[in-house]
């Protein structure tokens, strides 16, 4: 048999590919960023594209090599954009710091990175100053968010002390003659670290080829579904997995991007939906829990923009917050991902055998589980005894691999606890999958209650007492019990005005659980602890709570 070769060009998967297009493509698409100030700054496509090249061809007349990782510590704005496709283009790695981490952390991580650069917004100086002791950069560029001047130290670091730049400068002077740096398809674009609930965080690095596949993905018409006539509002910060891989994705296509800057409260965002009407948003839960609560305690001040789509993910999505945005004719799709898997693994979409065969009540149900996989990402349930069926029922440890999920981690080696000897990653979820494929999360691992050698999934008791129009928020943690091992204790946040009391709330998730399974105690609280990405802290509960004395 005469061999036979593939005809196609061997192009690499290319990062630069995507700029290139959407510069040429799309000119005059819009980027729109809220300042500091709330006001509201403009650039077409024309003008990001010819300020990312000119950020690259500044970097490499700073020195920056191949591979050098460039930190940058910033909210969500057209800068942020620039560095997202710049920093590749010059060769280097852009690493987004978490700016709600402690200090401490951020400066271990930028050591642990080895960053030798840092793009700074202007505003979080302050920040920076925290950690500059931990870590020292080579060079520090700072980015005059708020417009004032940046005090500039010209020349090289000297005495430990990083130069300092000002990034507007180094663009206005960069050299206009710039070529991309060469790469292969495998080489580094963009890093990022988990946010450490378990140990000390973990660094994920992608590459050319998973960033390209993951946002050709996401536009997909049944997952993210973007398109040029798109207006796409990213409220998951730009270092929470680069904002969900969205920025890449959007821009491939050329949409309009509106970036909310440091303002996330929720009558901020109400306001900033107003004048810049979104088609698409991606955050958190808790982002949309505040924000409809907002909504619905004001009415009449704002509008819900028209068809507005959401996607909704990083934390269960209770299936009453669904609800409650569908009356608004806004719809909540649901993803499932992590840090280490770019992160979209799975969405929400209707199936086409489920159209029309579903009851309302098995419509919102089927909302508020976690979608089904995407292409290209392959998923698995790995129970006590082996693989498990579809079937919706076995439950077992969500396993996934794929171009875009990670086989290791930066600078670690690689460990049983994390990937399965078959290559598999494991994601520390509790899961099952249906016979349709939509992915249902129980849990995560360490989120669990075992109570009588029973399990208690904490995610099902939160959407339920989430369900009761008296309550704003719920956490639901296990507590060290002497006779059933565990038993749950919830804490419950009640809407402003609302009253409900423990009974009450008993007697309402009684209808839907076991006894057993009904928290017996019921905690009134009026905040539930944040962690640095926007989710509920269940860690800080479980310590707040470590000495709670049940009953005798
Ligand atoms: P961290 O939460 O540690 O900051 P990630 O942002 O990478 O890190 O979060 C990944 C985790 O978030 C997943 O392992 C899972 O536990 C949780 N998660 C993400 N999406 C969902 C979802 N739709 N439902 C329930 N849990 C989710």
């Amino acid at each position: 048999m005469p061999a036979i070769k593939s005809t196609m060009m061997p192009a690499p998967l290319s990062l630069n590919r995507l700029l290139e297009h959407a510069g040429r493509l799309f000119p005059q698409s819009q980027i729109v960023s809220r300042l500091p100030d709330k006001s509201l700054r403009r650039h077409s496509y024309g003008e990001w594209h010819r300020r990312t090249r000119a950020l690259a061809s500044a970097l490499k007349k700073l020195g920056l090599r191949k591979g050098d990782r460039v930190a940058t510590l910033c909210w969500n704005h057209h800068a942020h954009l620039e560095c997202y496709f710049g920093i590749p283009a010059a060769g280097g790695v852009m690493h987004t710091l978490n700016l709600r981490l402690a200090p401490d952390d951020i400066g271990w991580i930028a050591g642990h990175a080895r960053d030798r650069f840092l793009i700074v917004d202007d505003i979080l100086l302050p920040l920076y100053q925290k950690f500059a002791a931990h870590h020292r950069f080579e060079r520090v560029i700072v980015f005059p968010f708020s417009g004032a001047p940046v005090q500039v130290r010209a020349g090289e670091p000297h005495d430990g002390e990083p130069a300092i730049d000002d990034y507007e400068q180094l663009l206005a002077q960069a050299p206009a003659d710039f070529d991309y740096a060469e790469h292969d398809e495998n080489d580094p674009v963009a890093m990022c670290y988990t946010s450490g609930t378990t140990g000390r965080p973990k660094g994920v690095v992608y590459s050319h080829r998973s960033t390209v596949l993951h946002s050709l993905m996401a536009a997909l018409p049944d997952y993210v579904a973007l398109s040029a006539r798109d207006t796409v509002l990213p409220v998951t910060p730009m270092f929470h997995a680069n904002s969900w891989g969205i920025p890449y994705a959007a821009s491939m296509v050329g949409a309009k991007l509106v970036f909310p800057g440091p303002h996330l409260h929720p009558e901020d965002l109400l306001d900033l939906m107003q004048l810049e009407p979104p088609t698409a948003a991606l955050g958190v839960p808790t982002i949309w829990l505040a924000l409809i609560q907002a909504f619905e305690a004001n009415p009449g001040r704002w509008k819900m923009p028209a068809g507005l789509r959401t996607m909704v993910g990083g934390a269960a999505v209770p299936e009453s917050l669904i609800r409650q945005f569908a009356k608004h004719g806004v719809s909540v799709d649901q993803g499932w991902g992590m840090t280490e898997t770019s992160p979209m693994a799975s969405l929400f979409f209707e199936k086409p055998e489920l159209v029309g065969e579903l009851s309302e009540e098995q419509w919102f149900a089927r909302k508020a589980m976690a979608g089904v996989p995407v292409p290209l990402v392959e998923t698995r349930i790995m129970g006590d005894d082996g693989l498990c069926e579809w079937n919706g029922n076995d439950v077992g440890e969500l396993q996934v691999r794929g171009p875009f999920i990670t086989g290791s981690y930066h600078d670690e080696a690689p460990s049983a606890s994390n990937f399965t000897d078959d290559g598999w990653l494991r994601t520390g979820d509790v899961a099952a999958i249906d016979e349709h494929g939509y992915i249902r999360i129980a849990d995560r691992t360490k989120d669990l209650i075992k109570s009588g050698g029973e399990w208690i999934s904490s995610v099902d008791l939160e959407n339920a007492i989430m369900a009761h129009p008296a309550v704003a928020e719920a956490a639901v943690i296990a507590v060290a019990h002497p006779k059933w091992t565990e038993r749950p204790l919830a804490c419950v946040v009640r809407k402003p005005g609302a009253s409900v009391d423990a009974d009450e709330l008993r007697k309402f998730l009684g209808g839907r659980f076991a006894s057993w399974q009904v928290p017996d105690a019921i905690e009134f609280v009026d905040e539930i602890p944040r962690t640095s990405t926007g989710k509920f802290w269940k860690v800080k509960l479980r310590q707040r709570y470590a000495d709670w004395r049940w009953p005798e």
